[in-house]
């Protein structure tokens, strides 16, 4: 199973995927994560993208696409794999495309967690002042919007004209969103089991 979790950031993706991996075994991969974990360990890349996300940019393509191909060549036998801000462009939606059907596989769904805007940024707001993070700041998360905007949303027509993309609620609370996960990932394994 390889389901897209979809949205701008601050929509609940990344606490989604940590509950589906808790439940059904799935992987989580976050190139968010990735990329920060590159950071705190200080390798070359870490150093070379940390200045394009403070500022609230997309870091390349290229860079992107081999993370996550280094993690599904690792792990050949899972139940499932959660992708989490990725892709982000439509040549990672095509790249991935490539990598999964090189192992017989494909984007099974894509369940976008729909939000508005403010809501987001009060979120954002919120979570700066707990976490510190830099890319929370307003100015990087305008910018971070605005990336999502012009560069992301446009997959929600490739997506949807695959007949692949599914839409939620994302303002509804963890419960609720989860079990309208859960819901849409039973539907699409009975379909694929079929
Ligand atoms: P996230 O935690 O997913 O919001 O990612 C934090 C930052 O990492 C983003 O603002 C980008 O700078 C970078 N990043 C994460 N995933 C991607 C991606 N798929 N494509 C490009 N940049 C990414």
């Amino acid at each position: 199973m390889n389901l897209i979790l979809f949205g701008p950031p601050a929509a609940g993706k990344g606490t989604q995927a940590k509950k589906l991996v808790g439940e059904r075994g799935f992987i989580q991969l976050s190139t968010g994560d990735m990329l920060r974990a590159a950071r705190s360990s200080g390798s070359e890349l870490g150093k070379r993208v940390a200045a394009i996300m403070d500022s609230g940019s997309l870091v390349s393509d290229e860079v992107v696409i081999s993370l996550i191909e280094e993690q599904l060549a690792k792990n050949p036998k899972v139940a499932g794999f959660i992708f989490d801000g990725f892709p982000r462009t439509i040549p990672q939606a095509t790249a991935l495309d490539e990598s999964l059907a090189r192992s017989g596989q494909k984007v099974d769904v894509v369940i976008r967690l729909k939000v508005d805007e403010q809501a987001l940024i009060d979120r954002i707001t919120r979570r700066f002042e707990a976490e510190g993070r830099a890319d929370d700041n307003p100015e990087a998360f305008k910018k971070r919007l605005v990336a999502y905007n012009s560069q992301t949303a446009p997959l929600v027509e490739v997506y949807s004209g695959q007949g692949k993309l599914r839409e939620i609620d994302g303002m509804a609370d963890v419960e609720t969103v989860s079990a309208s996960i859960a819901r849409i990932l039973d539907a699409t394994l009975a379909q694929k089991a079929k």
